[in-house]
């Protein structure tokens, strides 16, 4: 390619990805396969790699991070973030809507409502198009310049078409999606380390990576709720403002809304208030500004809180209450699980009479006793948990809590495993357990049999008709029929449902055994390292410990589920059946990149340990050893590496930073050497 030939391409390729990527992240309508994005990206790498002198900064292969720096620069904002004034009632918001109507001298004024999203508010700043400085709230007045960190995130656009204006300051609030935070934190607890106590912290956390390589790797995300200042201003109002915003590729939340009334405030406050436990963010209220910008200025701010907006707080997600009594349930692998019974309490806009206790262990460190006042806390889609008890309120009547020593279900004694704060009902057949592992079984990642809820599982059960989880698969209509207010037509619809699950994907029968331990992601590893359930039953302790995801506590559980007789004949039965007991294929092992392709690491890595870092090669289907030979294919090599780099330059062994790994794993395609 000629030079101009180049440079067309590239500039080419560069729009096309920030189109598809807009199309991707920030308006959820992609247009093409991952795959012909991934080509895409490849091709401009490429080039680009050829001719570092033509990388821009507004490049998409820019977002995967640069080298780490010393120390954020300061960031002056040249027009302050406010802070909002808050209102945690109908009536404070409508004081609030009353004083300023009484100083615009106008009953009514337009308003915008909007969810006020629990992330890390930022300011971006553009110029001529390009995306030039992100900076963090800091005091209001001067933030912290984390510019390589947001470049990272997909949503934000880095460059802007030609309807921009010269000079743009927009501000949004980044957040960790909720779903992502949860498989982040799984993820964490796998290798060993700490989870993040909550999405906020997380986001905060991996905006103020040093290293904005590991930001890269975190699925942040932003919604865009306000400008800045722009040079020139065109704009009269900031629904306006907003909608030009999302035109011109900023992300912009759907539930924005221009309204007129205090009512209708109200009326938005509470039918989200309804929706935020299912929204992949979390909200604590809903912000109403003033739409006219003259408006706006004509209130002025108080402080660093601007007259023209107000926070309007959703109820804590604390409550206090009683704890009336600790009762017991029975899990579906003998857990004996306590759990307080609660005086009914508001928490969140939601009722709240239960919570979990967890274990003994539990009750006695916090020491719970039944008729204390605790606090009561939601987070999230979790169930809610006893945060504290509040001891200053004590009588002397509070009475303690002591675990039943017999299975309420089967009466047979509880035992205490040697070291563990468990209690267990270890009679095989106790029919609450059975009842649990059929209700597992049948749920919707196992086997997902459609109209098996728990009632009808409990009456199969205690009608003697099943005895093990494989028996449903030798129900017929006979057994069925005579059960109270059964229909032939749904006889056979029930049938029919458990008939079709015979063919679940292999790692979903895994998942419904219902091993301890072993979940949908850990069958889907023992689905890819074993294949069929042959493989897996002979499968050895120290061979699952070393697959990476598989610690000593699941190696240990799956190893003990498959020496067990009775588990064995399940597993015959549900073969007889016609249960599809092996790997059919047909998920995506994405995540095998790297099959079957040799490394060797050496150096001093980053951000990983050089263990971990062995890890993640091995995660990836890639097989590490200790020493370079002709057989390598890659080394890895971190700072100051030892002699394995002259070794493998020698040989002509492809030698990769630890950055160019982290890329070649991050683009997702499978590598060849
Ligand atoms: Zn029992």
């Amino acid at each position: 390619m000629s030079d101009s030939n180049i440079s067309d391409r590239l500039k080419s390729l560069r729009q096309k990805l920030n189109r598809h990527n807009h199309l991707y992240y920030v308006i959820h309508r992609p247009e093409i396969s991952d795959q012909e994005y991934d080509v895409m990206f490849q091709e401009l790498k490429d080039i680009e790699s050829q001719n570092l002198e033509l990388i821009t900064i507004d490049s998409p292969t820019q977002r995967v991070g640069a080298e780490p720096i010393k120390d954020f620069k300061e960031a002056s904002h040249p027009y302050p973030m406010l802070s909002l004034g808050n209102a945690f009632d109908d009536g404070e918001f409508l004081d609030w809507h009353q004083r300023t109507s009484g100083l615009l001298e106008q009953d009514e004024f337009r308003m915008v409502c909007e969810l006020k999203y629990d992330g890390l508010a930022v300011a971006l700043t553009y110029e001529e198009g390009v995306f030039v400085r992100g900076a963090t709230r800091g005091n209001g007045v001067v933030g912290e310049d984390v510019t390589l960190n947001i470049r990272t995130i997909k949503s934000i656009p880095l460059v802007l078409d030609n309807r921009r204006p010269d000079k743009l300051e927009v501000r949004g609030e980044v957040f960790f999606p909720k779903s992502a935070f949860t498989r982040f934190n799984d993820a964490r607890i796998a290798s060993g380390l700490d989870p993040y106590s909550n999405p906020r912290n997380s986001a905060a956390g991996s905006l103020k990576q040093l290293d904005s390589r590991i930001t890269a790797q975190r699925p942040l995300d932003i919604f865009i709720y306000g400008l800045g200042y722009a040079e020139p201003m065109v704009h009269s109002t900031h629904s306006e403002a907003m909608e030009y915003l999302g035109s011109l590729g900023f992300k912009t939340n759907p539930y924005n809304l221009t309204v007129e009334t205090p009512q209708q405030v109200i009326k938005y406050y509470k039918d989200h208030l309804k929706i935020i436990e299912s929204l992949d963010y979390d909200c604590d209220g809903v912000v109403i500004k003033v739409d006219r910008f003259d408006l706006q200025n004509h209130l002025g701010t108080v402080g660093r809180e601007p007259r023209w907006a107000v926070a309007y707080k959703f109820p804590p997600n604390q409550s206090i209450t009683r704890l009336l009594d600790i009762g017991v349930n029975v899990g579906r692998t003998g857990t004996i699980n306590p759990y307080a019974v609660l005086d009914p309490v508001e928490v969140g806009g939601v009722i709240v009479k239960n919570a979990t206790l967890h274990n003994e262990d539990y009750i006695r460190k916090r020491d719970l006793r039944i008729g204390d006042w605790v606090l009561i806390e939601r987070a999230g889609e979790v169930i809610p948990k006893v945060v504290k008890v509040l001891e200053e309120r004590r009588t002397g009547i509070e009475v303690e809590f002591h675990m039943p020593t017999r299975c309420p279900s089967c009466g047979q004694d509880i035992v205490t495993p040697y070291g563990e704060a468990l209690s267990l009902c270890i009679n095989a057949s106790c029919s609450i357990q059975l009842v649990r592992r059929l209700e597992h079984f049948v749920s919707k990642n196992s086997m997902d049999v459609e109209g098996l809820g728990i009632k009808f599982v409990t009456v199969l059960v205690e009608k003697g008709l099943i005895d093990d989880v494989s028996d449903i698969y030798y129900l017929c209509d006979s057994d069925l029929l005579e059960l109270d207010r059964m229909a032939q037509k749904s006889v056979t619809n029930l049938l029919e449902a458990i008939d079709s699950s015979k063919s679940r994907p292999f790692y979903r029968v895994i998942t419904a055994l219902g091993i301890p331990h072993v979940g949908v992601e850990v069958s889907e590893l023992l689905t890819r390292k074993y294949g069929d359930i042959d493989a897996l039953i002979s499968s050895k302790e120290e061979e699952l410990i070393v697959v990476p995801g598989i610690g000593p506590k699941i190696a240990s559980s799956v190893h003990a589920y498959f020496r067990n007789e009775t588990n064995l004949q399940i597993i015959e039965k549900l073969r007889k059946a016609g249960v599809i007991l092996q790997d059919q294929g047909g998920h995506v092992n994405r995540e095998l990149i790297l099959s079957g392709l040799k490394f060797v690491v050496t150096g001093r890595m980053a951000d990983l340990s050089r263990s971990k870092f062995e890890e993640k090669i091995k995660g990836l289907g890639g097989i590490v050893s200790g020493s370079v030979s002709s057989k390598t294919d890659f080394l890895v090599a971190g700072e100051s590496p030892g002699s394995k780099f002259a070794d493998a330059e020698s040989l002509g062994i492809r030698i990769l930073s630890e950055l160019e790994f982290l890329e070649l794993i991050e683009s997702n395609l499978p590598v060849n050497n």
